[in-house]
């Protein structure tokens, strides 16, 4: 059972559960403010910023109105990696949709997916910087992308604005769920065990000849996408990594079996 226990009695103004808004390298810091305030005013607090061009700053603190406080307590990351650091669930939000298809939802049940995970632990809906998103490597991090089913023939919100649609999603999941936890026996695979496990996978890959690092394709990206599909538990990644380290040509269990 998760240590992060619900807490039915918790009041309406804040949301109990921990979910991070992470804005990948954002260039305007009014952009930051904005969504400080966005966010305030739905009730979440865990601000994350990764690389942000300008911070601290004062149009931040301006466009921030009364919501400072969530500005001050920003965490501020050099890399994605830091930012997603135990997390159980990570999505994405894009204006665009990915050359290989990824698993896709609408903000109404991205919203209510993050906050069943949000009940095992921290989960992460990270936004991209203003003018080209997030890349295609900071995507494969996530295991869910969020689309805005905006006007195609125009579809890019100001962040500021995206991260208010997500938050109010996220309010009124909270406000009108009344389901109970998903009982788990063993918690999901964090954000950066699941980035071991790839370059574990990747390594062992290119050992056994599958991927031929000269010429890669699309292989890992299609892979992480199965795996964001299965979203493993702990338990299960621990499996996959043992079968990795007992296939691996160049590995310890190998170099036993040869007696070496
Ligand atoms: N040209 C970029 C737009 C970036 S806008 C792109 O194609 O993604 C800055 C950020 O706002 C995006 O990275 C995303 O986090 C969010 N955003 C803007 N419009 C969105 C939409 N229609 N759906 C989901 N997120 C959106």
């Amino acid at each position: 059972m998760s240590t992060e226990a619900p807490r039915p009695d918790a009041s309406p103004d804040w949301l109990p559960w921990p979910v991070r808004i992470v804005l990948v390298r954002t260039t305007h810091p009014g952009n930051i403010g904005a969504a400080a305030r966005a966010m305030k005013t739905m009730g979440l607090t865990e601000l994350v910023l990764v690389a942000p061009r300008d911070f601290p700053h004062e149009e931040a603190t301006a466009r921030a109105s009364g919501a400072d406080d969530v500005l001050t307590a920003a965490r501020v990351c050099p890399t994605l990696e830091d930012a997603l650091v135990g997390c159980r669930l990570v999505m994405g939000t894009s204006a665009r949709l990915r050359s290989v298809t990824w698993p896709q939802l609408e903000p109404r049940a991205a919203a209510a997916a993050l906050l069943e995970s949000a009940r095992e632990g921290p989960v992460a809906l990270l936004f991209g910087t203003e003018k080209s998103g997030l890349s295609n490597e900071e995507l494969d991090r996530c295991q869910v992308l969020v689309n805005i089913p905006a006007n195609p023939a125009y579809s890019s919100l100001n962040l500021g604005m995206a991260v208010q649609l997500l938050a109010y999603e996220l309010r009124l999941a909270w406000l009108g769920d009344t389901r109970t936890a998903v009982e788990r026996e063993v918690p999901l695979a964090r954000a950066d065990d699941l980035e071991r496990f790839y370059t574990h996978l990747e390594q062992v890959l290119i050992h056994t000849g599958f991927l031929d690092p000269a010429y890669p394709r699309q292989l890992m990206r299609r892979l992480r996408r199965l795996y964001a599909r299965a979203r493993p538990d702990e338990q299960e990644l621990n499996i996959l990594r043992g079968i990795l380290s007992a296939v691996d040509p160049l590995g310890e269990a190998a170099r036993r079996r040869r007696g070496e």
